[in-house]
C-alpha cells in the first residue's frame, strides 16, 4: 500500500443525488487500477471549479481520480436508467462504467464528479466496466471542444491512465475520465421510472430536477400550471437549441439513444462523434450505426423522437396527453428559430430578414454538392467578410459560377448589415479549430507511446477555438487523405 496522502478537494460534498434514495443508485466502490499514472488535467476547468490542478496532477490526485483512492467526503454510486437504443426499447441500462462521486460546491455552482471506466457496477452487463486510453482522450477533447464552441456540454476535468490490457477489437490499455456536469441524469432515467410503473419514484426524479435546475416550472402560468408538462417544454426548448448548435457547427453526436439525451440539454456521452469535415449531410460518422438513424441531417428528428419518448414517460405526471403533446411541440418552433439564428450570425448577418432563409439553404446546397468542407468554408467567408478578396472561398468550390451568384446576393446583403463589423463578428462564431478525426487519431498515437503533448496541445487550441494559434496553422487545414478511412464504431 503506498503511503501516499488522501486528496483533499478544497470543496465541500453535498451529494444530493445520494439523497434521492436506493431505488436510484447502488452504493459501491470503484475497482482499483495497477500503477495507475495521470495523462491530462484540465488546468482551465480546475481554476473554473476552484480546484488545485497542481494537487489534482499529483500522486493523490492521480489516485482519486483513478478511483483507486476515496475521496473524503465523497459517496460514491452508480446510478440506474434504462432507454431506447437505435429506435428500439433496451430495459434497464444503468452507468456500467461510470461512478459518481458526488457533488461539490464550485464557483460556478454545484457541479457532480463522476469517473468514466473506473470499474464494473451492477449495470455493467456483459461489459468490463472500463474505458480504453483512445476513447478516454476523444471524450476529454470532444468535450472541450464542444465548450469552447460555446456549446452546452458535460465537462472533463482530467484523465488517467494505467498500462493494464484492455481488451475490444484489439488489446488496448485502460484509461478514466473524469466527467463534470451539474447533473448526469438522462431522459433514460425517467423512462426507467415508468416503464416499471414506479410512479412515485418518477416523481420524486422530476421534482428533484426541476427544484435545482427547472424552478421557474413550479411558477408559470403555462399548461394551467402543471409543473411537468412545463419541465417537458423547457426540456424540449433546451434540445433545441443543443441541436441546433450542433448543426450549426457540424457535429455529429453518433450514438443519440434516449439513455445518452441529458435532462439538462448537455451534450453527453462521446462515443464516434464527429465533427465534419466536407459537407455531407448525410454523414454517418458511427461505423455501428448500419442504417444511418443518427447520420448528421437526421439529428434534429431524432432529437424530437427522443423527447416523445420522455414526454411518454412522464405522462403519468402530466395527466394529460394534449397537454404533453402540446409542450413538445415547442421543440417545433424552437429548433428551426434557434438553427436560422446560428446560421444567420455564421453569415454575419445581425437582423433578420425575408430571403435570408434561402441564403443558408442555397448556400449549404453547394456546399453539399461540391463537397465542400465545412469549417474551412465559414472561416474563409469570415476572412473574405473581414478583410477583403474573396478567392480562397471562391477555390473551395467546383461550380465557380454558381457560388459566384450566390456571392453576388450574399454581399450586398451583409454590407447592409455593417460589413467591417460583421466580419469581426463572424470570426468570432465560425472556428478556425474544431476536433477532427485526424486530429484526435494523431493524438492518440502519441499518447499510446506515452507522449501526452499532443493532447494537452489540442486540449488548449480546442479551448480557445476562434483564435489565431500561428503555431498550429496545420491544424487547421485540410484533412488528409487517410482520414476519410478512420472508422470509429461503438467501442471504447
Ligand atoms: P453507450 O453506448 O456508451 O451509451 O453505452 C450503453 C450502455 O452500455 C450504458 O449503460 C453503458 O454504461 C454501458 N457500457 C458501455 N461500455 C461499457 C463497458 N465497457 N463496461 C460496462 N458497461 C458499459
Ligand atoms: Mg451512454
Ligand atoms: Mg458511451
Amino acid at each position: 500500500e503506498s503511503a501516499t496522502a488522501e486528496l483533499e478537494l478544497g470543496a465541500p460534498w453535498r451529494n444530493s443525488f445520494h439523497t434521492l434514495g436506493p431505488a436510484f443508485f447502488t452504493e459501491l466502490r470503484s475497482t482499483p487500477l495497477p500503477e495507475p499514472y495521470g495523462i491530462s488535467v484540465n488546468a482551465l476547468l480546475a481554476r473554473e471549479l476552484g480546484l488545485d490542478a497542481e494537487a489534482l496532477a499529483s500522486p493523490a490526485g492521480v489516485l482519486a481520480l483513478t478511483g483507486n483512492a476515496l475521496i473524503p467526503g465523497s459517496q460514491p454510486l452508480a446510478s440506474v436508467y434504462s432507454g431506447h437504443q437505435f429506435g428500439v426499447w433496451a430495459g434497464q441500462l444503468g452507468d456500467g462504467r461510470a461512478i459518481l462521486l458526488g457533488e461539490i460546491d464550485t464557483p460556478a455552482g454545484p457541479r457532480e464528479l463522476q469517473l468514466k471506466g473506473s470499474g464494473k457496477t451492477p449495470y455493467s452487463r456483459m461489459g468490463d466496466g472500463r474505458a480504453v486510453l483512445r476513447s478516454s482522450i476523444r471524450e476529454y477533447l470532444g468535450s472541450e471542444a464542444l465548450w469552447g464552441l460555446g456549446i452546452p456540454t458535460t465537462r472533463a476535468l482530467a484523465v488517467t491512465g494505467s498500462d493494464a490490457p484492455i481488451r475490444r477489437e484489439e488489446v488496448e490499455t485502460a484509461a478514466v475520465v473524469t466527467r463534470v456536469a451539474p447533473s448526469f441524469i438522462r431522459f433514460g432515467h425517467f423512462e426507467h421510472f415508468a416503464a416499471r410503473d414506479q410512479h412515485a419514484e418518477l416523481r420524486q426524479l422530476a421534482d428533484y430536477v426541476i427544484g435545482r435546475f427547472y424552478p421557474d416550472c413550479l411558477a408559470t402560468g403555462k399548461f394551467s400550471g402543471n409543473p411537468y408538462a412545463a419541465f417537458l417544454e423547457q426540456v424540449s426548448e433546451r434540445t433545441a437549441a443543443m441541436v441546433a448548435q450542433w448543426q450549426a457547427v457540424g457535429f455529429c453526436h453518433g450514438v443519440m439513444n434516449t439513455d445518452n439525451m441529458s435532462i439538462l440539454g448537455l451534450t453527453i456521452d462521446y462515443g464516434p462523434f464527429q465533427f465534419l469535415d466536407a459537407f455531407v449531410p448525410g454523414h454517418i460518422c458511427n461505423h455501428s450505426d448500419e442504417q444511418g438513424r443518427y447520420a448528421y441531417n437526421k439529428q434534429p428528428n431524432v432529437a424530437y423522437w427522443n423527447l416523445f419518448c420522455l414526454g411518454q414517460a412522464l405522462l403519468p405526471l402530466i395527466g394529460d396527453q394534449e397537454m404533453a403533446l402540446a409542450a413538445l411541440e415547442s421543440y417545433k418552433a424552437v429548433f428551426p428559430r434557434e438553427l436560422e439564428s446560428r446560421m444567420r450570425a455564421k453569415l454575419g448577418l445581425a437582423d433578420a430578414r425575408d430571403g435570408d432563409r434561402a441564403l443558408i439553404e442555397d448556400i449549404l446546397k453547394l456546399l453539399a454538392q461540391d463537397g465542400v468542407d465545412y469549417t474551412i468554408f465559414w472561416r474563409r467567408l469570415s476572412h473574405a467578410v473581414a478583410d477583403g478578396p474573396g478567392e480562397a472561398t471562391r477555390d473551395l468550390f467546383l461550380d465557380r459560377p454558381a457560388f459566384d451568384a450566390w456571392l453576388a446576393r450574399y454581399i450586398p446583403r451583409v454590407e447592409e448589415s455593417g460589413r467591417g463589423d460583421a466580419g469581426q463578428r463572424m470570426l468570432r462564431i465560425n472556428p478556425k479549430y474544431v476536433l477532427r478525426n485526424h486530429l484526435g487519431e494523431l493524438a492518440i498515437r502519441q499518447a499510446k507511446l506515452g507522449d501526452y503533448s499532443g493532447v494537452e496541445g489540442l486540449l488548449a487550441l480546442l479551448q480557445a477555438p476562434f483564435d489565431e494559434h500561428p503555431a498550429h496553422e496545420d491544424k487547421a487545414g485540410f484533412p488528409p487523405d487517410w482520414a476519410s478511412h478512420i472508422e470509429i464504431s461503438c467501442s471504447s
